[in-house]
């Protein structure tokens, strides 16, 4: 039995009224674990659970992690989460909360990553956050379940980070014949990875993430992810973290759901940045969610 639900699939009101068009929202933010990642990852930790491995490790302070931790304590299987120090008392309370095991090592994700690598035996599945197509897989479900609700759509928003997100959104339209609709791929500015490397025509690292968007923050998007944008139409949109927060303040009175500054750079393209949407008449926005943000933490970004 799947990890993750089926999730709401509704027009917003306000968000079609803000944007000028009729925008779609699959609220994945109401996953369980508080983000779309369970689809992916739930998937991966099924097939790894069938497959003998006794144990899952992570190396994720976010979402990623939260998700092992919640597909680990659904199928019985202990969970190691590997963060670094900079990981927040919020995202490692969520992981505990699941009753995994949370090992804090070293300053930056690189270091904790190392120390998670090193810890893996033959028993044990490592999960990654995004670059394994077993995720791919798990989170084209998303787009199986709107084309089941029967909407036609001409655009798939969505946030990318890593590009596990994207990579599956591409998987769900390629399996229900919808291969031609394009894909409108939102960063932060200082976790732009995607844009960079698109600008460059090839892959890039940038050399550090400095947007609050922390669930964006991979410095380089995987090759899959990159050579989607080859090979199918992807329009790159980056917004700045100022509107990303503003556009989850905003959601949360329009639709009474809290969600990351990693999603609200999506639901910016409905409040202000209308332009990236000119195209399309109807877009179906991917609400990735986000279980690290606080509305305290929201409102003092905001503030800042
Ligand atoms: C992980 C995550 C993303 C980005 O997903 P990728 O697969 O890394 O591109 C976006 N939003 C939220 C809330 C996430 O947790």
């Amino acid at each position: 039995m799947p990890l993750h639900i089926n999730t709401p699939l509704l027009e917003s009101r306000p968000l079609s009224l803000a944007g000028g068009r009729s925008i779609w929202l699959k609220m994945d933010a109401l996953q369980p674990p508080g983000s779309f990642k369970i689809r992916g990852i739930g998937a991966a930790c099924e097939h790894h659970a069938t497959g003998g491995k006794r144990r899952f490790v992570s190396s994720s302070g976010g979402n990623a992690g939260i998700a092992v931790a919640y597909a680990g304590h659904r199928l019985g299987i202990p969970v190691s989460v590997f963060v670094p120090e900079t990981a927040t008392e919020l995202a490692k309370s969520l992981i505990r909360q699941e009753g995994a095991e949370v090992i804090v090592h070293g300053a930056s994700w690189q270091e904790a990553n190392e120390r998670a690598m090193s810890a893996l035996d033959t028993d044990t599945a490592f999960i990654h956050p995004f670059d394994d197509p077993l995720l791919w897989t798990g989170h084209a479900t998303m787009i199986d379940e709107v084309v089941a609700e029967g909407l036609s759509f001409d655009a798939v928003a969505v946030s990318v980070g890593g590009g596990g997100l994207m990579s599956g959104v591409v998987e769900g339209l390629a399996r229900n014949g919808l291969a031609h609709i394009p894909i409108v791929a939102v960063e932060t500015e200082g976790a732009a990875s995607l844009a960079a490397s698109i600008k460059a025509g090839e892959r890039i690292q940038l050399p550090a993430i400095t947007s609050i968007a922390t669930s964006l923050g991979a410095r380089m998007v995987s090759e899959r992810a990159f050579e989607v944008t080859q090979n199918s139409a992807v329009d790159s949109v980056v917004v700045s973290d100022r509107t990303a927060v503003e556009a989850c303040l905003r959601f949360v009175d329009d639709h009474r759901v809290l969600v990351e500054p990693a999603c609200g750079a999506t639901l910016a393209l409905a409040y202000g940045h209308a332009g990236a949407l000119a195209r399309f008449e109807r877009v179906l926005m991917i609400v990735c969610g986000g279980a690290t943000a606080s509305l305290a933490q929201l409102q003092a970004w905001h503030a800042a």
